[in-house]
């Protein structure tokens, strides 16, 4: 069965789902993003991610293709088209198209694309098993991480830098030296004095749906989580390191920039958080 796309009001096998090339998401990254785990046939987090999804619109002044309600409808058909229980939801939204300049067309609609693949989160959970090693990069990006826009070049870079040094994910660092996120995760440490700590949505990140859902959990375990920033030095040194986000849970860091954080195996409370937030999407 081939898989299908909506893409700018119809449903369509994959090969034939295309946009205009002058589509400003194509020439300008001038598009936003979700990606939405669907487990159990269940959209996880559906209302936060549509509410980040709206704030990145609005912070762009892009317009919304439909309403909510719609939205919700065309994620559902997907998925319902792709028969799929255990997936990723993929929704893209840009500028629409428009003749090639850089300033807002007057009039363009909005481009809408929501697609969906398979995904074993059986993997994830195995792969927390031994944990993950990181990589540190400088964090080269814009001031307006908050957003989640397609413009993801500096992340594109970062990752590839970490996979080429063996690691599964980037570790990005700001000019003072402290940690921002990952290249496609929130990133937290959990301190020699076993305090759990992140950086501040305040401070240009993205504001992760899987760091609010963790966030809640460790609260519901009477562990209080600290928003701010911490160096490179003070990740070295954490008893635990774990990243956050839909693809991979609370996932342990057990080596970076080849050192070992803690003993160089999955602490207690990444574990912890992990088996809580899988168990979450269980139930959810
Ligand atoms: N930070 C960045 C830069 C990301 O791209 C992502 C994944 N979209 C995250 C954090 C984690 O966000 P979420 O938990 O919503 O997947």
């Amino acid at each position: 069965m081939s898989r299908i796309a909506y893409v700018n009001g119809a449903y369509l096998p994959l090969q034939y789902a295309a946009v205009h090339i002058e589509d400003r998401g194509y020439q300008f990254a001038d598009g936003v993003y979700e990606v939405v785990a669907i487990r159990h046939g269940r959209l996880i987090d559906l209302e936060p991610h549509l509410d980040r999804l709206w704030r990145s619109m609005a912070e762009l002044h892009m317009a919304a293709p439909m309403d909510r309600g719609a939205m919700k409808v065309v994620y559902r058909e997907v998925m319902r088209r792709n028969r799929v229980k255990d997936a990723l939801l993929y929704v893209q939204v840009t500028r629409g198209v428009a003749k090639r300049d850089h300033g807002f067309p007057a009039a363009a609609l909005p481009g809408f694309v929501v697609t969906c693949r398979r995904f074993d989160f059986g993997t994830v959970a195995a792969r927390a098993k031994t944990g993950i090693k990181a990589v540190s990069q400088p964090d080269i990006r814009w001031g307006r991480c908050d957003i989640k826009s397609t413009s993801l070049l500096p992340n594109v870079l970062a990752k590839q830098a970490a996979k080429d040094a063996g690691g599964f994910e980037a570790v990005l660092v700001d000019a003072d030296g402290k940690v921002t996120e990952g290249s496609s995760t929130n990133i937290w440490m959990v301190t020699k004095d076993g305090r759990l700590v992140t950086r501040s949505l305040e401070d240009n990140i993205l504001p992760g749906i899987t760091r609010a859902a963790v966030r809640e959990i460790a609260e519901g375990f009477q562990m209080p989580v600290e928003d701010r920033a911490f160096s490179l030095d003070e990740a070295y040194g954490a008893a635990e390191l774990f990243l956050t986000s839909t693809t991979s849970g609370a996932m342990p860091v057990v080596m970076l920039d080849g050192k070992k954080i803690g003993d160089g195996t999955p602490g207690p409370v990444a574990t912890r958080l992990m088996a809580a937030y899988m168990d979450f999407m269980d139930r959810a």
